[in-house]
């Protein structure tokens, strides 16, 4: 079953707004093994929606339109959906009476356009709303299945779950998944690609998807069969490939992210760490305190940004300039020794925009039994400069505790 999402409201064609229903109902739809082909954005203007969604059902057997439900003029799906199928609506006198409800419940006259949410479209079920007054719908017709959601993320996301998600199931042959997720850091994108499509190009079954940040990638297998002992094994066939191309580069298999896996292996060797920061101010720290239970390894950190301050943690003089070797290794010695933890990790650099020497960042790490630092440098602007540093300080302690 392939799908279309038609998300209705003028704010979402603002600058200021975004269509995120789609991106959760995609995923959602995913799991079930339905594609969705396309998707749009329409304001709330009849005529427009009226022509989207009659495109839509004439290219997908699952339509999906999300928002304009509510109890405004402006609020026009229902209308443009009836239209659009060539069917007739009419006021239900049960979610009429639900909607009242909903209004006394809360000490309230209900307003006489909230009648308009009682409007079901001829052989439509009624899907409820739990977090406020516009129901759903769901109708199948010959050719369709139509879903009219609320627009609100808080209302559309449990209806989807609890109320359409069993309905389209049942609707679908028997059909399981297997997934894999693999975190690999140290790596470009570009050159993990080129060790690893030798291996997925040659599968269409399971789907590899491949998803980059500064300095951390993201590899995605999902695998499809009718049951789910054939599902796995697809993907361990491709997985047990790619895997040891890898090797230590991947970080977590569980979805872990970087400052997570160092973390675990903080605590499962009983060792805790401590930051000096210059040119991340604060981020690597930050990306640390992401995890949660970091208490138990994280020490806490130093944000030096100025000369004095450097130098008030080393204790003495720099030994070299700011963005140095000799000096990255010794903030990273006087954070270790100062906080008393087991590591010591430093990091000072260029972030930019201005200087001569932009991109070039000296990471120190100070460890129970050796001090030293490695100079990275990349380019770009100033926050991928900076996520980078951080990304590259947590997997060089890591690569320090395999
Ligand atoms: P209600 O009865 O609550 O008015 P509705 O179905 O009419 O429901 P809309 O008026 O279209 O909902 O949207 C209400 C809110 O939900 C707005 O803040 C809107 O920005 C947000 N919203 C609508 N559609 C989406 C979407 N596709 N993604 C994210 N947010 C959305
Ligand atoms: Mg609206």
């Amino acid at each position: 079953m392939n799908a279309i999402i038609v998300a209705v409201g003028s704010e979402m064609l603002t600058p200021t707004r975004l269509d995120t229903n789609s991106l959760f109902l995609t995923q959602e739809l995913n799991g079930l093994g339905i594609e969705v082909v396309e998707k749009c954005v329409v304001g709330d203007d009849r005529t427009r929606m009226t022509t989207a969604i009659e495109r839509a059902l004439a290219n997908a057997r699952l339509v999906i339109v999300t928002g304009g439900l509510g109890p405004t003029e402006d609020d026009v799906t229902r209308d443009a959906v009836a239209a659009a199928l060539g069917v007739t609506q009419s006021v239900d006198e049960e979610v009429l009476t639900w909607i009242a409800g909903l209004f006394a419940r809360m000490g309230r006259t209900m307003a006489e356009n909230n009648k308009r949410q009682a409007m079901i479209l001829q052989g439509a079920e009624i899907l409820y709303n739990q977090r406020g007054t516009a129901p759903g719908q769901f109708i199948q017709t010959r050719d369709n299945v139509v879903l009219l959601l609320p627009g609100p993320p808080r209302e559309l996301k449990p209806m989807f779950s609890e109320a359409a998600l069993p309905k389209l199931r049942a609707m679908l042959p028997p059909m399981s998944i297997a997934t894999r997720w693999y975190r690999v850091a140290g790596m470009g994108e570009s050159d993990l690609d080129s060790l690893i499509a030798p291996v997925y190009t040659k599968y269409e079954n399971p789907v590899t998807t491949i998803l980059a940040k500064p300095g951390d990638v993201e590899i995605h297998l999902r695998a499809r069969a009718t049951d789910q002992a054939d599902a796995e094994r697809l993907c361990s066939e491709v997985a047990d490939q790619i895997v040891p191309l890898l090797g230590e580069r991947i970080y977590s298999d569980d979805g872990a992210p970087l400052e997570l896996a160092v973390g675990r292996r903080l605590l499962a060797r009983g060792e805790t760490v401590a930051v000096a920061e210059s040119c991340t101010g604060g981020l690597l720290g930050g990306r640390f305190t992401d995890a949660a239970g970091s208490s138990a390894w994280f020490r806490g950190g130093y944000i030096v940004y100025t000369v004095p301050l450097k130098e008030a943690l080393i204790g003495g003089p720099l030994p070299d300039t700011a963005v140095s070797e000799a000096t990255a290794q010794a903030l990273a010695a006087a954070a270790r020794d100062r906080a008393g933890a087991t590591w010591g990790l430093s990091v000072t650099g260029f972030a930019g925009p201005d200087g001569d020497d932009v991109g070039s960042v000296w990471i120190g790490i100070a460890g129970p039994n050796e001090v030293f630092a490695k100079q990275l440098k990349w380019i770009g602007d100033r926050s991928r400069i900076r996520a980078l540093a951080a990304t590259t300080a947590l997997n060089l302690l890591r690569l320090q505790l395999l």
